[in-house]
């Protein structure tokens, strides 16, 4: 039966009086709120609504629709308040993604509120304002005196001149103060009056003029002969199938406005008002699509992606291809037969690097039915990207870590590029790691998920070993191109030959003059951004750190800036120690910017370019240096990890590495995995093409296992090492691991809040199935001007270790411990 027949049959069936709404707010629950009698009729689950909360008006979720206040609600009906405004006619969120929300804010222990709104484009949620106006007691009051002098009078004539007027202008031109003050009494003498008016949205679908041609019936029989240039007008529209926009016909066919507004007058043309898609890529080249023929090995490996697409149901693959083995190909292929099967692709990407390059190869294979997901977009190209699939107009997404909400109807396959990297994990609430994400949302949809990596994480290389995925593996480069060959050098060594520390090791220095002598290009990799890494004084011995997280600060000379990489903050150098006053302050520690500008120094006729957080923090930045690289235009790329990711440049023949050794030496279990990768990765960028590669890595810790895995780039070896080592203590993927961070900047609240929660853990782990520690001061112990108290729960048991955390954090509630500074990541990939 139609729907609209359905809902007539059953007109007086039970309509829905209550909603659960899901709010953005850092609570684990949903709220009931009542449904207005005109609504109910129109209210779907997945739509937006706005809702009165506290003093304030928040966008929520419906959720669930009930038809009565059951007593499980336990809520009295007297206190439940009415929705003020239903948002979306049709439901914005469709069905399974509200699905996938609510899982995700269950598994990661977070509000779905939170979850929902991290998965719509950025923008879309309306904002409330607060009007207030003059009535007619305050117009009687201003005729009764004379002068203005106070804040209530001013405002008052204000209001009389301007009519309504938004709080928050009032509050700009009076003060935020004054202004609350003299309103809050003017509402009490009952001299104005105040109400709340939404902002639907910030960004709004983009209107455009356009011209299209109409048929000969709706000419005018009155139309005056055409003239030359309404001809052209004509043809220009044949030419572009009867439509174009109006500035376009106006440039094309150089014409001026009138004699288009003729031709409309007399019903040749019509001139309408049409929405456009903001394209993300309208600048963009667009590469040629190659007809590769596959090797055998990707034969292979597809021909398994294949049947299990054939069966249509839920299948996991870890790819475990070497750097340059030509995954993205079998990617592509496998989302070309997705798309013939008229289902929809899904492809995660990680941050910014790999997006503009991927982005336009798909856009050269699948055309406009690929949308793009990712944070270098304007809110307008997001929001209409996302419309677009919201509209099924888009069947194959390219995005980052949020595009794994992206709406999508019957996804077939999920593709999860560099599976391994840290990016997919957000570092904010709502914790939630975007791979992770799409593996359950693959299981959900009966979809195929591919997780692709070179250097897998030791969590899903283990669960392919232990058959949750099955296993596909590109061992060889293509065209048998070697791997390059990596070459550890010993800084040790080079200090005692040299007698002193030296940055460039004469190995390095030689590699890089041959290589530029033959033409050919370079990456010098150095994790560390900034030009130095700390500056000391040499008298007392201090160095210079954060007055909010207590972390040293870097130098960055081009702006002449100390600056903090973790909040932020920006002060300038001083010209003497703050503790002692010695003038003999040191820059030490060589960042990113130093390295450019010491190697611009010692090879002059090299043309340089450096990458890192701080060169590409502009649009395209990162775009145009990747493509001077790629044209030859740039002989070397000086950078941070950013440039160990994906790119493929065929040119490069060194890769050389000055130190990873500060990675090494973080207190995380992970140190050795994140170098072993980053190692990996980055030699991965060197001989990809038909000349051999050498990578030259620089470190003081020769026999660390990391190292000496890098150098063979054998990630079987790599793995064993490091998966007894997590067995031993106990670390992921052995035990279900979560951080609880308590944070606040009165140290003694946070630390009293630690003690009640740890207390409340220890009654709650009756069975001893938890390891349970702390608290004790995090990694980084004081930022942004909070102090941090973390404790760290383990468990083999992970439903014991959600248990047990749940019921803690309701236990120590109700012990009045303060839940809003408690933290709670579950899986934490990053114990910093
Ligand atoms: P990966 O993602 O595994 O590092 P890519 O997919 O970037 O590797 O492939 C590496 C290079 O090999 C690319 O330049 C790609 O165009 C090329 N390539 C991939 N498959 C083939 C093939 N079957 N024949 C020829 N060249 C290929
Ligand atoms: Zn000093
Ligand atoms: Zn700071």
């Amino acid at each position: 039966m139609p729907e609209q027949a359905f809902k007539t049959f059953f007109a007086d069936a039970p309509k829905p009086e209550f909603v659960e709404v899901a709010l953005p707010i850092p609570l684990r629950q949903t709220f009931t709120y009542s449904i207005p009698v005109g609504m109910r009729e129109v209210i779907e689950i997945g739509s937006r609504v706005l809702v009165p909360f506290g003093s304030r008006y928040l966008t929520g979720y419906a959720v669930i629709l009930h038809e009565t206040l059951s007593e499980e609600l336990e809520i009295e009906e007297s206190a439940v308040k009415e929705i003020a405004e239903l948002l979306d006619d049709e439901p914005l969120i469709t069905k399974e993604i509200l699905g996938l929300t609510q899982w995700a804010a269950d598994y990661y222990a977070s509000s779905w509120g939170e979850v929902l709104k991290a998965s719509l484009p950025a923008g879309i949620n309306a904002t409330v304002e607060e009007i207030v106006n003059i009535n007619s007691r305050g117009q009687d009051e201003l005729t009764k005196t004379e002068t203005s002098k106070t804040v209530k009078l001013q405002i008052l004539n204000f209001l009389n001149k301007n009519g309504e007027t938004a709080l928050r202008e009032l509050k700009k031109k009076f003060g935020a103060g004054k202004t609350m003050r003299a309103v809050k009494s003017l509402l009490l003498l009952d001299f104005i009056y105040k109400f709340s008016r939404t902002i639907t949205s910030k960004v709004k679908p983009k209107r455009r003029k356009a011209v299209r041609l109409l048929p000969i019936e709706n000419h005018k029989p009155n139309a005056k002969k055409l003239t030359e240039t309404h001809q052209k007008i004509i043809d220009f529209l044949i030419e572009f199938d009867g439509e174009i926009l109006f500035t376009d016909l106006i440039e094309k066919a150089d014409v001026g406005a009138s004699p288009i507004n003729t031709l409309a007058k007399y019903g040749f043309v019509e001139v309408f008002v049409k929405e456009v898609f903001r394209d993300p890529l309208s600048e963009a080249k667009i590469p040629e699509i190659q007809d590769l023929i596959l090797t055998d090995q990707q034969k292979q490996v597809l021909s398994q992606i294949n049947s299990a697409l054939d069966v249509g149901k839920y299948k996991g693959f870890l790819l475990h291809g070497v750097t340059g083995s030509g995954k993205t190909e079998v990617y592509i292929r496998a989302m070309k037969s997705v798309l013939n099967k008229g289902k929809s692709a899904l492809m995660l990407v990680p941050e910014i690097a790999l997006t503009p390059v991927f982005s336009k190869r798909l856009r050269a294979v699948f055309g406009d039915e690929v949308a793009i997901l990712h944070s270098s977009l304007s809110t307008g190209e997001r929001f209409d990207e996302w419309r677009r699939i919201r509209k099924g107009d888009a069947r194959v997404v390219i995005g980052t870590r949020s595009a794994v909400f992206a709406p999508l109807k019957n996804l077939g396959l999920i593709v999860v590029d560099e599976e391994h990297d840290t990016s997919y994990r957000q570092h904010e609430m709502p914790f939630y790691n975007g791979r992770d994400v799409a593996i359950v949302r693959a299981n959900f949809a009966d979809a195929v998920v591919i997780l692709g990596s070179a250097t897998p994480a030791l969590e899903s290389f283990h669960n392919s070993h232990i058959g949750k995925y099955d296993y596909l593996t590109l061992p060889n480069r293509v065209g048998n191109r070697p791997l390059a060959t990596a070459e550890i050098i010993d800084m040790r060594e080079v200090f005692k030959e040299a007698g002193k520390d030296l940055i460039f090791s004469p190995a390095l220095e030689d590699a890089i003059q041959e290589t530029h002598g033959r033409g050919e290009q370079s990456i010098i990799l150095l994790n560390r951004r900034g030009f130095s890494q700390f500056v000391l004084c040499r008298s007392c011995g201090e160095t210079i750190k954060c007055n909010n997280c207590d972390i040293t600060l870097t130098y960055h000379k081009r702006e002449q800036n100390l600056v903090c990489h973790y909040c932020n903050h920006r002060e300038k150098v001083p010209h003497k120690c703050p503790e002692c006053e010695s003038k003999f302050l040191y820059f030490m520690g060589e960042g990113t910017e130093q390295i450019e500008n010491l190697l611009q120094r010692k090879f002059s006729e090299l043309r340089i370019a450096r990458v890192d957080r701080d060169t590409t923090r502009r649009k395209h930045e990162m775009e145009n240096v990747l493509s001077a690289f790629s044209d030859k235009k740039l002989d070397m790329l000086v950078g941070t990890q950013m440039l160990a990711k994906g790119h493929d440049f065929p040119n490069v023949t060194l890769v050389g590495v000055i130190s990873v050794d500060t990675g090494l030496s973080l207190p995380d279990f992970r140190s050795a995995e994140r170098t072993f990768q980053l190692l990996t990765q980055v030699a991965g960028r060197a001989g990809r093409g038909s000349l051999p590669g050498r990578v030259l890595i620089q470190t003081y810790y020769p026999e660390h296992y990391a190292l000496k895995h890098s150098k063979t780039q054998n990630y079987d070896e790599f793995y064993e090492q490091e998966i007894a080592f997590r067995e031993k203590l106990h670390y992921p993927p052995f035990v279900a691991l979560s951080s609880i961070l308590i944070k606040h900047p009165n140290y003694n609240y946070a630390h009293d809040n630690a003690q009640i929660l740890r207390s409340a853990l220890d009654a709650a782990n009756t069975e001893k199935q938890c390891i349970i520690l702390g608290p004790a001061p995090a990694s980084l112990p004081r930022l942004k001007g909070e102090h941090r108290l973390q404790i760290l729960i383990k468990s083999r048991n992970r439903n014991h270790l959600r248990e047990t955390i749940d019921f803690a954090l309701a236990e120590a509630e109700a012990k009045f411990c303060d839940l809003k500074i408690i933290y709670v990541e579950i899986d934490p990939i990053n114990l910093l």
